[in-house]
């Protein structure tokens, strides 16, 4: 199960996805009014919610029950697979086989408490657990006996553990955030209730190191909290994590005095595959660094990986009798079938798997970016980063059949593993058959996005002059 794969064989051998699939029409969208762009806030879609009938009177599950539940979850497997043929905005890697591990569907696996130190429940993962971490603290230059870690539910879980220790840490500390940070880190803030300062960003999306080192040196007198971005989530920026440091030491902020956490959720596992890329070490002056592993890695469930100093975790830490054993996670009871998942691909492919796997994105992202500036749309690709961010398509219809995410005029598509040249074709190709029936009557133009992506980025009318000079 190769090319084209999907999620949904997991449980049954004998499914081929590569039989016709009849779509299913779209939901209708959520806004009723307006262009589908606004969010109705407390006014819940109900309408294609599959209602659950109670059981006959006699308790007996009959024919007709069962054959409905059949024919139900037949024809959402055929829309999962349709929906995930035509999906290009998120980054999660939708190509894997766990076939393998469908016999573990049977058991409740939990690994509640600290991935370390055994609970009285014995149906976890912890042996899985714990390689997996190992695999990380290595990738990230911390010996064994240095480190704690667990596998988190998601990325931000990742990052509201981190920004948590990094505030036990330094309990006084003032949280740094780029602007272009997962809204996650600001949620952090609001759920501690941390002073945060939101730094400004380059056109490229990277922190502003001169604004970060004006915003340091008006509050010297508390110690700094720092998120870092190993991939930003809109535009696939990755800050530069020495100028941050230095930046920090510049300003008279000793090692004792900053926490650094990062959040690698989208790129955390491609950038040591880029040999360009600013590495992201322990042996640097940081305290955490988390990553999604339903992300890149690939894994039918969310989940994510944290991995933070021994140091640091026994300051946040509880002992609690009911587990036997010890609080140092977000969560109580933990998905104790994602480490396996994640345990089996990294066995499967290994370092040099992933690092093949990051020059395809990364070859893939310039073919899409290199096409979209030929057809004349406005483009942008950073330099170490696969995600493509470009003029947000016109029609609504159009963004959600590929399932894009927009933020603003912008749009981006994120090549992971499973985004072949072909899948971009076809995407391109009706992209581009789209705009000139979208721009045919030029009353209507495409947006100017010089704000966003650069003005030598940008196609608009205004700015596409300039292109062609050059
Ligand atoms: C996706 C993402 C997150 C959050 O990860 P989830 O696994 O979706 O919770 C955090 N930070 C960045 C930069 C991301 O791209």
């Amino acid at each position: 199960m190769e090319v084209g794969a999907v999620p949904v064989g997991l449980l049954s051998e004998d499914f081929d996805p590569t039989t016709v699939v009849e779509t299913e029409p779209l939901a209708p969208l959520a806004a009723a009014e307006g262009n589908g762009k606004d969010i109705v806030l407390g006014r819940n879609v109900h309408t294609t919610c599959l209602e659950v009938t109670e059981p006959e009177a006699n308790d007996e599950f009959t024919g007709d029950k069962e054959a409905y539940m059949a024919s139900v979850l037949a024809r959402y497997r055929k829309n999962l697979v349709e929906r995930t043929k035509h999906h290009l905005g998120y980054p999660y890697n939708l190509d894997f086989d766990y076939g393998a591990l469908g016999q573990l569907q049977h058991f409740s696996i939990n690994n509640l408490g600290d991935p370390f130190i055994e609970s009285n429940y014995g149906v976890h993962s912890r042996q899985f657990e714990v390689g997996v971490l190992d695999w990380f603290a290595r990738l990230w230059e911390i010996e064994k006996n240095e480190y704690w870690g667990y596998i988190t539910n998601c990325g931000t879980e990742g990052n509201l553990h981190g920004i948590l220790v990094g505030r036990e840490v330094l309990p006084d500390g003032i949280l740094y955030a780029s602007r272009e940070s997962h809204y996650s880190v600001f949620k952090a803030a609001r759920m501690y209730r941390m002073e945060c300062v939101k730094v400004n960003c380059l056109i490229t999306g990277e922190i502003d190191c001169a604004d970060f080192k004006a915003k340091l040196a008006s509050n010297k007198d508390k110690p700094a909290i720092i998120n870092v971005n190993i991939g930003t989530t809109v535009k696939g920026a990755v800050d530069d994590l020495d100028l941050v440091i230095k930046t920090l030491e510049e300003t008279g902020f000793t090692h004792d005095r900053f926490y650094i956490h990062c959040d690698g959720a989208l790129f955390g596992l491609m950038m040591p595959f880029v040999k360009r890329a600013p590495k992201v070490s322990f042996k640097k002056p940081i305290g955490s660094v988390s990553v999604s592993g339903h992300k890149f890695v690939g894994c039918p469930m969310p989940c994510g990986v944290q991995i933070t100093r021994m140091e640091h975790i026994n300051v946040l830490s509880r002992n609690v009798e009911y587990l036997a054993s010890r609080d140092a996670t977000i969560m109580g009871s933990r998905n104790g079938h994602a480490p396996i998942f994640l345990w089996y691909t990294l066995n499967r492919k290994g370092y040099k798997g992933f690092q093949k796997e990051v020059q395809k994105c990364l070859r893939n992202a310039h073919y899409l970016k290199d096409r979209l500036q030929d057809a004349g749309v406005s483009a942008m690709l950073n330099e170490l980063s696969s995600t493509v961010v470009f003029e947000r398509p016109l029609d609504e219809e159009f963004v959600r059949r590929w399932q894009l995410a927009c933020q603003g005029n912008i749009a981006h598509v994120v090549v992971m593993p499973n985004v072949t040249i072909d899948k971009l074709d076809d995407f391109l190709n009706e992209l581009i058959e789209k705009r000139s029936t979208w721009y045919q009557e030029g009353n209507v133009k495409p947006p100017c996005v010089a704000a966003d992506l650069g003005s030598e980025n940008c196609a608009c009318v205004l700015h596409k002059a300039k292109i062609y000079d050059e």
